[in-house]
């Protein structure tokens, strides 16, 4: 086999949750919104005109930055945008670590797809134990290191740290770049964004697929002091400058233009994972206390892995991650009122209840 054969053959991909193509099914296995997007995304897309599409968009996607700097009361230099918040995170790995000499941490049971990247950019990396409990133990990332990444709220655990303790972390580790991926931030968690101006060296990572339902989308952004993103940029634009495309560029700024919209379907969801959070309780489940929009749950009597196809059979999807250490756990995601009592029926169907 060729040198080129065998490096390609070392890649493991990340395996996305499965989008199934039937249309009558529920699905909540990809942590996307149960809700459209902001109304205002609707009236871009009715306005449409192809002819805009003849020319490049623009490369430096300055109106979203300025709308999401304005958002967050920051100036636009801080803002870094990209193709949901993989291409973030990935330009981010590339830029941050791409020449580390030491290994980046990360908890053990978090977004699998740290390590993919990392693989890929030949980045050198560990994977610090979490708790038994799945909390991450940031005194366990002791030591000096390449860079560091928490997603907070911690998938699939749902977890969330508090700020306080995550600045610890980054005083304790001036030597490199610390990510925070708050893809899930706003479902419960709190915010790195107040520490930007304290530490240069952090990194705050987010995306519109969750709670602003843009998933099919693809918009992310990080923000950070303006040197640590205006590396991001000089990056990107080593690699491909017009990331983003005219129409979604728009459709974000849609988004960010109407946060009564956003704010109303966040706490909509919220509402539903307390009251079904309860429901499944009563069942026999048990997880992890959720700052996220989705639960990472476990029964009592009955093994994930068997609940999974039950679902599945019924044409629910939850997410099942085969992996040791959580291969009995489901992580499913809060959808409607309507979906999660749909849910509720089938499981209790299927346990016997
Ligand atoms: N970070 C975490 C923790 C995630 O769960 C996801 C969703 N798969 C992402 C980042 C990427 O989301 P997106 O690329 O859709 O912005």
């Amino acid at each position: 086999m060729s040198d080129w054969e065998k490096y390609v053959k070392k890649l493991t991909p990340y395996v996305p949750g499965e989008q199934p193509r039937k249309k009558d099914v529920i699905k909540l296995n990809t942590n996307e919104n149960p809700y459209p997007p902001a109304p205002g995304v609707q009236r871009i897309l009715e306005d449409l005109d192809a002819g805009s599409l003849k020319k490049y968009p623009d490369p430096t996607v300055h109106d979203l930055r300025c709308a999401l700097a304005s958002y967050h009361g920051i100036s636009e230099d801080r803002v870094f945008v990209g193709v949901g918040s993989d291409d973030v995170l990935a330009m981010s790995f590339i830029t941050f670590f791409g020449d580390a000499k030491k290994s980046v941490a990360f908890a053990d049971v978090t977004y699998s797809f740290y390590d993919v990247w990392c693989r890929l950019f030949g980045i050198e990396y560990e994977r610090i134990p979490v708790r038994e409990d799945f909390s991450i133990d940031l005194n366990a990332f002791d030591g000096d290191r390449g860079g560091i990444v928490i997603a907070n709220p911690n998938a699939p655990s749902g977890i969330a740290l508090s700020p306080g303790e995550i600045a610890g972390l980054i005083s304790a580790h001036p030597e490199c770049v610390v990510i925070v991926d708050e893809a899930y931030v706003d479902f419960g968690g709190e915010s790195m964004l107040p520490y930007i101006d304290e530490f240069e060296n952090l990194l705050v990572v987010r995306t519109f697929s969750k709670s602003r339902a843009l998933a099919g989308s693809r918009i992310g952004y990080a923000m950070g002091s303006k040197k640590i993103i205006s590396y991001l940029l000089a990056a990107r634009d080593s690699f491909n400058s017009y990331t983003m495309d005219t129409i979604t560029q728009r459709i974000g700024i849609a988004s960010v233009e109407d946060d009564e919209y956003f704010k109303k379907r966040v706490s909509d969801i919220v509402k539903t994972r307390e009251v079904y959070g309860k429901k499944l309780k009563d069942m026999g489940f048990s997880f992890p206390k959720s700052a996220a929009n989705f639960l990472f749950a476990t029964h009592e009597k009955m093994d994930a892995a068997g609940i999974y196809e039950e679902l599945l059979n019924r044409g629910i999807y939850v997410r099942y991650f085969k992996t040791p250490g959580i291969d009995n756990r489901l992580r499913i995601t809060i959808g409607t009122d309507d979906e999660m009592e749909r849910l509720c029926i089938a499981l209790k169907d299927i346990l016997g209840i």
